[in-house]
């Protein structure tokens, strides 16, 4: 049930020394090339340096924070992560020079070093496009070593949510019930008993206001943090800061959240009163949201039968692909307890130069964990393409386009799933898991989410901050417009600000649909045309971060300069809703 970290290092001594030989190379490449970074053959040896160090210390912090992630209660992983965590800053402090003297170097040289620079030549463009917004050597050695402490608004999240955060039990009708974080989000949401359902909304909302403030004062640290540091490097705004390493411009940003707000809302209402139906609620509440259409048809799956779905839903991605599926299963890629302590949700992370990625789930038995499951082995797959093609700074995919490789999947899943039956009730079943499932998550939880993001930012890009109540009232605002009077929002449906890991990430939540976009697009592609749109596919995954999320949805075929792909996505979902409403009619 549990992952093997033993596949990045076999014992923790042997990430010791790498660790230390992290912190060994720093000081080399300090020792041997400070102040010397002036002609193209040292810098181009300098920066291989540097990225042997940043491949390394990659590596230890991923083996000693994902040990962590599976357990925040256990004080020994958190202060191994801890630990190595200064030891990476500490390289990188040291290291602090090299971005600040590569742009004080002559033109002619920096183009020589990017000619020759191989696997570092897009580092050193990357570094002249920041140019404008580097700050001295000295303040940027000072912002570097500060940089541990950048992050710790979410550790405190984190601690509060995932250790102090203990749920009592609660009744119903006679009946005692356990409550949890993750038992409330991958059970209880979905719980097909309405008293129950809801009462256990209303335990959890309880408890995680008891912790409102704490979590609102870490998370106005973090936002306030990005605002400063916009400042202190001279963006125009926040959001200009926050989209600038992305490569995305604002534009691109706001239509995804406006697009979708305006043009996705009358459908999603229209799914919320199916749900009403089908149920037969008294009223469809915030609480009722998550219910499945069909939830006794949903079958229980086990982890046997999850690697055969997953394996023949991918088959179409080529031999390759679905023995990376197996050998996730067979080698313990993923981790599926459910223990306490362990972080909520679901997650894939590659090191670079290990020989696996590490899918975090809390896995339930339903179909929708088998979902998550292809959505990210979908990440391990993009992965192991790029850090297979490209050099470690090469693999710094941006947030636009990292959801692409990921949601496809659900939809190629859901693609072979409706070609094993016809009956109207399984068909109904197939399309409430996209509806329900991929399109729900993607676009409407964690597009809310970033339209809540970019109201908070605008509170702080004007120079306020922002507690607990703002947070509510924001989150509340954005809920009553998406949703209008279909949905009765539950006391405690204001609080989802405090849920998601996501706002400690910068911009990360919109990316979600941007990737869905691409993936829509691309799954329709490939369902139909077969190995020619797979193999653009794995071109583009392969390509990593040589190319912007322009670049990379052009290359799998999708053009993302005009609206046309969102609003047709937007117009698929609607006809899926429509498609559902007449098989109930039918099933009736
Ligand atoms: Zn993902």
């Amino acid at each position: 049930m549990t992952w093997d970290l033993g596949l990045i290092y076999k014992t923790a001594e042997e990430a010791w020394a790498d660790a230390k030989e992290v912190g060994q190379l720093a000081q080399k490449a300090e020792k041997e090339y400070k102040g010397k970074l002036t002609d193209a053959k040292t810098i181009v040896e300098c920066l291989h340096l540097y990225e042997r160090m940043a491949e390394l210390a990659g590596k230890v912090s991923n083996y000693f924070g994902l040990a962590m992630e599976t357990d925040y209660t256990d004080s020994e992983a958190v202060a191994n992560s801890n630990k190595a965590d200064s030891i990476t800053t500490e390289a990188y402090t040291r290291t602090s020079f090299i971005d600040s003297e590569l742009v004080e170097a002559d033109d002619a040289v920096l183009e020589e070093a990017i000619k020759a620079g191989g696997t570092v030549s897009n580092y050193i463009k990357d570094v002249l496009r920041g140019k404008p917004h580097l700050l001295s050597p000295e303040t940027e050695k000072v912002l570097t070593a500060l940089g541990e402490f950048m992050e710790t608004p979410y550790n405190v999240y984190n601690q509060a949510k995932l250790s102090d955060m203990q749920f009592d039990d609660f009744t119903v009708n006679g009946k005692t019930y356990p409550l949890g974080y993750s038992l409330f989000e991958d059970e209880y949401e979905y719980e097909c008993d309405t008293d129950v359902r809801r009462a256990a909304f209303r335990h959890f909302s309880d408890k995680i206001k008891q912790y409102e403030n704490v979590t609102a004062a870490a998370y106005n640290a973090y936002v306030t943090r990005d605002k400063k540091i916009a400042d202190l490097r001279g963006y125009k705004d926040v959001f200009e800061y926050l989209l600038f390493d992305e490569k995305v411009t604002r534009d691109l940003y706001d239509r995804q959240i406006d697009v979708i707000m305006e043009k996705l809302a009358p459908h999603m209402r229209k799914y919320a009163a199916l749900i009403k139906k089908v149920h037969k609620l008294d009223k469809m509440t915030y609480a009722d949201l998550k219910l499945s259409v069909d939830p006794d048809y949903d079958p229980r799956v086990s982890i046997e039968e999850a690697e055969k779905y997953v394996a023949d839903g991918l088959a179409v991605m080529g031999e390759e692909y679905v023995s990376m599926v197996h050998e996730a299963f067979k080698d313990r890629w993923i981790d599926f307890a459910t223990n306490d302590g362990k972080c909520t949700g679901g997650f894939c992370a590659s090191p670079y130069g290990a020989p696996a990625s590490f899918i975090l789930l809390s896995w339930q038995n339903r179909m929708a964990d088998v979902f998550t499951l292809a959505h990210e082995l979908g990440h391990a797959g993009h992965f192991r393409l790029c850090n297979n093609s490209q050099g470690y700074f090469d693999t710094q995919v941006g947030n636009y386009f990292v959801e692409a490789p990921s949601t496809i999947n659900e939809l190629l899943l859901t693609g072979y799933l409706e070609k094993t039956g016809d009956d109207p009730r399984f068909k109904r079943w197939v399309l409430s898991c996209t509806v329900g499932k991929t399109y729900y998550h993607n676009f409407v939880t964690h597009l809310l989410e970033a339209a809540y993001q970019r109201e908070v930012y605008k509170i702080i890009d004007e120079g306020g901050s922002v507690q607990a109540d703002t947070l509510s009232q924001i989150y509340k605002d954005v809920l009553t417009k998406f949703w209008g009077d279909t949905v009765e929002l539950t006391e405690g449906a204001e609080l989802t600000w405090m849920r998601q890991p996501h706002y400690y990430m910068g911009l990360y939540s919109y990316t979600y649909s941007a990737g869905l976009t691409i993936a829509t697009k691309m799954s329709k592609r490939i369902l139909k045309e077969g190995a020619p749109a797979v193999a653009d596919w794995k071109k583009a995954l392969a390509a990593g971060s040589t190319v912007t999320p322009l670049e990379f949805a052009k290359m799998a075929g999708v053009d993302i300069s005009t609206d046309a792909p969102l609003v047709e996505t937007v117009e698929y979902i609607g006809s899926l809703i429509d498609e559902m409403c007449e098989l109930t009619e039918k099933i009736k």
